[in-house]
């Protein structure tokens, strides 16, 4: 009566299934969590970096 206690979903990052009560989800692992993070914070400064000058006069 122990089957399927576990669901289990695709990782967004790399598409490994892995057991749905984990922390990392909707992730498999911290790791593709953060690589996710990275990606999506990449883009968007990959956007505003042409515009953004950090160094102004303070
Ligand atoms: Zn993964």
């Amino acid at each position: 009566m122990t089957i399927s206690k576990f669901k289990k979903v695709k990782c967004l990052t790399c598409n490994k299934e892995f057991d749905i009560t984990l922390k990392t989800k909707p992730f498999c692992s911290k790791r593709c969590s953060n690589v996710d993070l990275n990606n999506w914070l990449g883009e968007r400064y990959a956007i505003q970096a042409n515009e953004i000058d950090y160094d102004k006069d303070i």
